[in-house]
């Protein structure tokens, strides 16, 4: 039974070892590591016991094989991620900054994961109670087409939605790209904007308007990431706010993924909100302790002895 269905890149990292360290100039990286927000997220959501499928492509080549590998290993259900011989498995490079910025380079939108087929859905849609679109796998048309057309699918079936909008001022001045996102929200239950992602997606500057705007194109579930200051939920009803826990940040690439996978996965299986956002903050501190954007991944029995021992 596959209940977690997302889309989207599957990439292998390198990450700059100095911090300051420039793209533009010979230095050390530390890598292939497995990343790519929609294959963390996957990841994540197998890793707690739900049945969950990636759609993909990767090329015939050893990043494609390490991803793949290493997501079955995870217990993903990789059948969906296709192989194309012409093609190359996408990448990223990434470096830190002193103020907490990142600098990458993606090869995303002319890699391997860009060619995926609508076909590629039809094997694993079926029963799928939620399906995940993550911001950064929006990079084209087709890749909108695409989350439009299995968002309509799994909806019709009586599944949900959730959307992590990883969304930027320059993404939006993009023609047709407000417009785009804006269809995607209106067939998203569960929302999981972070910093001020929201506030640029509905073009309100003001929180709660914003919370209200979502809220009214039809969103149910509003979980709004904050880094170490934690998380604010809104369903409508209820407004909470939700601490994270102390941890010394190592690497904040895939907190949100695992953040949002966490919540989502939770959910899907029937947690109450209020639970599974301690569980989230959990996996979110866990994935910035670690090196690796999807090395921070938790078991439901790790997130368990994290919360045990952090009070
Ligand atoms: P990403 O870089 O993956 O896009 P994001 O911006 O979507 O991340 P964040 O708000 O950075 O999401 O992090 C998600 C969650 O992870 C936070 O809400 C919090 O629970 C946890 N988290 C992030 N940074 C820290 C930290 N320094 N200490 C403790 N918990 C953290
Ligand atoms: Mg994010």
């Amino acid at each position: 039974m596959t209940d977690i269905v997302t889309f989207g890149e599957v990439l292998a990292e390198f990450m700059a070892l100095e911090t300051n360290q420039s793209l533009g100039a010979p230095g050390h990286f530390a890598g292939p590591f497995p990343g790519g927000a929609p294959a963390i997220f996957i990841d994540q959501a197998a890793k707690l016991g739900s049945g969950a499928a990636m759609v993909s492509c990767v090329g015939d080549d050893a990043f494609g094989r390490m991803l793949v590998e290493r997501l079955a290993a995870d217990g993903v259900d990789v059948s969906a991620i296709a192989t194309r011989p012409d093609a190359t498995t996408a990448s990223a490079f990434v470096t830190y900054h002193d103020d907490g910025q990142r600098d990458f380079i993606f090869n995303i939108a002319n890699g391997a994961c860009a060619e995926i087929a609508p076909r590629q859905f039809d094997g694993v849609l079926a029963g799928c109670k939620l399906f995940h679109i993550a911001g950064t796998s929006l990079f084209s048309g087709h890749m909108i087409d695409l989350a439009r057309q299995a968002a309509d699918r799994v909806k019709a079936a009586g599944g949900r939605v959730s959307f992590d909008p990883n969304v930027r001022k320059e993404t939006l001045a993009r023609s047709g790209a407000r417009q785009a996102l804006t269809d995607l929200l209106s067939r998203t239950d569960i929302l999981l904007p972070s910093d001020s992602e929201l506030n640029l997606l509905v073009d309100i500057d003001d929180d709660e308007q914003a919370v209200e705007r979502a809220l009214a194109l039809g969103v149910s579930e509003i979980a709004w990431k904050n880094g170490s200051h934690g998380c604010r939920y809104y369903d409508g009803a209820t407004v909470t706010h939700h601490e994270s826990f102390a941890v010394s940040e190592v690497d904040p690439t895939g907190a949100g993924d695992s953040f949002g996978a966490t919540f989502c996965t939770l959910r899907t299986q029937g947690m109450a909100a209020a639970d599974a956002l301690v569980y989230a903050n959990a996996a979110g501190a866990t994935a910035v302790s670690r090196r690796g954007a999807m090395e921070g991944t938790s078991t439901r029995a790790e997130l368990d002895a994290f919360i045990d021992s952090h009070g």
